[in-house]
């Protein structure tokens, strides 16, 4: 098994991902799987190569909570959901601007505008403008990441052009068993609006969802369906079981199945953003900080419906664990990962102008 984790970790600093057999490998609980520590360990060379011992913050600001027309299974803001949570229409620019100002004075050097729904309307794109807008104002050099459902034509070029730096859109389970969690959209909705963004020049950002009963078929699937959008982050996410939704009595993941899933995402995801996100609280309760060994970006503060770990408790543990928080100038990404080299598409050759 050790051989395994070496190989694993060799073709992780090269860029390769691990086959199928070898992604099972590591989720695998049974006398003769390699243990949970070692795993980590392995999981953590591949990190500090990459990532040193930066962990980067990023803030959710939800923009507009609740009474959503999809049914994603697993959502708070659902249709029909019975969910106890905060529902709201759109909150004003200057309210999430100083949102955001908080969170960056606490570290958060992404702030991601969230808002519940099928997608956005014209209306919808014209807000979220003039939100980066007054977030800009104040602190110009935050990422800001969009996260407003499936996109229509253009709009992702709209969202860059207002000065959005990314676009996220979770596929949250695979394919072959994405109607079980969700029937107003399907997976392929949800890759062509991840293709789109990226299209428009956004960072794209996609992640998973685990604890609704997949499969360790379904988690290797899933990871490897991901890497076929190349994404620059990808958020892993642990149920949280609201009441008042279908899956609140699903409490079957355990720290160390949530370290040993988080480990293989590192595996495949080696140069790549791999945050950890929404449930980390209730799911790894005290084994967080082992999780900072393999994810190198964290969700500081409160989540979407739901409150999250307080920031100084976040802060303790990062630096307790030997990390640092990493700096508003610091690269997030490798100098070596490939889609920093922009292809060129304007100037000679093109309708647009040059860039000088
Ligand atoms: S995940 Fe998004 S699209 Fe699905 S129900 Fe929740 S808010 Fe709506």
């Amino acid at each position: 098994m050790t051989n395994l984790l070496d190989e694993l970790v060799t073709k992780a600093l090269d860029g390769r991902a691990p086959t199928r057999d070898e992604a099972l490998a590591l989720l695998v609980e049974e006398t003769d799987s390699p243990d949970v520590l070692d795993v980590v360990a392995a999981g953590s060379r591949v990190r500090r190569h990459f990532f040193g011992r930066r962990v980067k913050l990023n803030t959710i600001i939800n923009m507009k909570s609740g009474l959503c027309p999809e049914d994603c299974g697993y959502c708070s803001q659902r249709l029909g959901s019975g969910s106890d949570i905060l529902k709201y229409s759109w909150i004003e620019p200057d309210e999430a601007a100083k949102t955001a100002d908080r969170a960056a004075e606490a570290g958060a050097k992404r702030i991601c505008l969230v808002a519940s729904g099928r997608g956005p309307g014209r209306r919808d794109i014209g807000r979220i403008t003039d939100t980066i807008a007054a977030i800009k104002d104040k602190r110009p050099g935050v990422e800001i990441c969009a996260c407003l459902g499936l996109l229509s034509e253009g709009q992702g070029e709209q969202l860059a052009e207002a000065g959005a730096y990314a676009y996220n859109h979770n596929l949250n389970t695979n394919e072959a068993r994405y109607a079980d969690i969700c029937s107003t959209h399907t997976f392929g909705d949800r890759v062509d609006t991840v293709r789109q963004a990226t299209g428009a020049g956004l960072s794209p950002c996609s992640g998973a969802l685990f604890g609704m009963g997949e499969s360790d078929e379904d988690i290797v699937s899933l990871a490897f369906e991901l890497r076929e959008l190349d994404p620059d982050s990808v958020p892993i996410n642990f149920l949280i079981p609201f009441e008042g939704t279908p899956l609140s009595e699903q409490w079957d993941l355990t720290p160390q199945r949530c370290l040993r899933i988080l480990a293989l995402f590192r595996f495949c995801f080696p140069d790549v953003e791999v945050r950890l996100a929404g449930g980390r609280e209730i799911h790894l309760r005290g084994m967080q900080p082992m999780a900072l060994h393999l994810a190198n970006s964290i969700f500081l503060g409160d989540y979407l419906t739901s409150e999250g770990q307080e920031v100084e408790q976040d802060r303790r543990m990062i630096t307790d664990a030997g990390f640092t928080i990493e700096g508003a100038e610091e690269r997030t990404l490798p100098d070596a990962r490939r889609d920093l080299v922009t292809i060129r598409r304007r100037g000679a050759g093109t309708e647009l102008p040059a860039n000088a």
